[in-house]
């Protein structure tokens, strides 16, 4: 037997009350999305359950693809069967004959949508359990966690037989939290923090420092592919390449050693957060966990933070490195992350960084810079590219608007 479509269960949106059809609709289309790769698969969504028609498609590809999608809490293939009750027969103990293993425990839990078919639900139950006992006589009926839930749903248009029940991602649909800009290096953390962010339902944007020629294209590319790693969790994501060689320099030269760091990530978070206004983001997310390195003290996140007053979503701050890195294979970040490719960062990083900037230092170095015409230049320099999937269909267009 094959199976004909994949029935899914919503997670936490169930709780949304008036918003849940909006939950349900982006998720649908985020499934619509992710599964336009299978032409012959189509999909729908009610207020209960989303469908997914496999219309001959390979149902193991799909299963694949359903596991990534955030907003699904479980799914089950099913068989379509005709609506006749010695079909279903038919169905049941051929599929039973198939699943059951010797010893193994099963019930039947029917539902009908369609009531004018001539069983109702316990007789439905009864029958079909019937039916099983028929071709295995030492087969044991179980009410409570038996081995094999064998679900029957009568709907209009045809009956359907499940067994399996497969765990989905959890999390909201991405987009229904909005759209947040994940500062994205080419390390192992902020890869792992846009997961985070996506899981939650936010869609994002990454904004990618680059200082050409003191970081090479391969860093660049890098960080790229990094993005695309994420894709699949969320569909496309807009690739923002900030050119920060200029300011780089400038504050080498004008700011004491120990406070390039504070000072150089404070132009970033700026910058980021500039961009974050032009395209209506609501939130900044980095790949921060505190106590990491210099710049992930409290004191220095106060210090860089002190910019802005957008939240900054730091949703790997509470969490080890060992745990980031588990987090970072799972998703097939991580051996991406550790190529080694020089960072911006690194590159003009002091040895010895304030782990206890003083605001008022830093604004006061700050007023040997002309901050607002560096931060200009560089807005004015961006490049945008839509990361897909499949890395042949990325585009480059140049983003050439002013943002005052
Ligand atoms: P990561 O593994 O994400 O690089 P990290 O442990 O190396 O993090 P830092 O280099 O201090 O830590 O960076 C802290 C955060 O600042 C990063 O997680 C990222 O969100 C942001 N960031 C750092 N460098 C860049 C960059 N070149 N472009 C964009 N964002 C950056
Ligand atoms: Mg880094």
């Amino acid at each position: 037997m094959q199976y004909s479509e994949i029935m899914i269960r919503y997670g936490e949106l169930s709780t949304k009350g008036k918003n849940r059809m909006f939950f349900i609709n982006r998720l649908k289309n985020n499934i619509k999305h992710v599964l336009s790769v299978f032409p012959e698969v189509k999909v729908s969504a009610d207020r209960d359950r989303a469908h997914v028609y496999l219309n001959g498609c390979d149902y193991l590809p799909v299963a694949e693809a359903l596991k990534d999608i955030f907003g699904i809490q479980a799914f089950s293939p099913s068989y379509r069967i005709e609506k006749d009750t010695e079909a279903l027969k038919k169905a049941v103990q051929e599929l039973m004959l198939s699943i059951y293993q010797e010893g193994q425990t099963f019930k039947i839990t029917s539902k009908r949508s369609d009531h004018h078919f001539e069983l109702d639900s316990r007789e439905l139950n009864q029958v079909m359990g019937g039916a099983v006992f028929e071709v295995l006589p030492n087969s044991q009926v179980q009410m409570k966690q038996p081995d094999i839930n064998l679900k029957i749903e009568i709907r209009e248009e045809a009956a359907y037989l499940s067994y399996e029940n497969i765990k989905g991602a959890g999390g909201l649909p991405v987009g229904t939290s909005g759209k947040g800009m994940l500062m994205l290096s080419g390390g192992i953390d902020s890869p792992v923090a846009g997961y985070q962010a996506l899981k939650r339902g936010v869609a994002i944007e990454a904004v990618h420092f680059a200082s050409p020629p003191y970081t090479s294209p391969g860093a660049l590319k890098k960080a790229q592919d990094l993005a695309r790693k994420l894709t699949k969790f969320g569909g496309d994501i807009q690739f923002i390449e900030v050119p920060f060689t200029e300011i780089q320099e400038e504050i080498k030269e004008k700011v004491p050693e120990a406070y390039l760091m504070t000072v150089t990530r404070r132009f970033m978070l700026r910058i980021t957060d500039r961009i974050r206004q032009e395209r209506s983001g609501r939130v900044i997310i980095t790949g921060e966990s505190l106590g990491q390195v210099a710049s992930q003290t409290l004191e220095s996140m106060q210090a860089i933070n002190a910019v802005t007053t957008t939240p900054v979503i730091r949703p790997l701050v509470t969490m080890d490195k060992l745990e980031i890195i588990e987090m970072a294979q799972k998703i097939d970040t991580f051996n991406l992350s550790i190529q080694p490719f020089e960072d911006c960062c690194t590159i003009f990083a002091p040895d010895r960084p304030k782990t206890h900037p003083k605001i008022a230092n830093v604004e006061q170095y700050e007023k040997r810079l002309d901050i607002e015409g560096l931060i200009e230049g560089a807005l004015s320099g961006l490049k945008i590219r839509t990361v897909s999937p499949q890395a042949e269909s990325d585009e480059v267009d140049e983003w050439l608007t002013s943002l005052l």
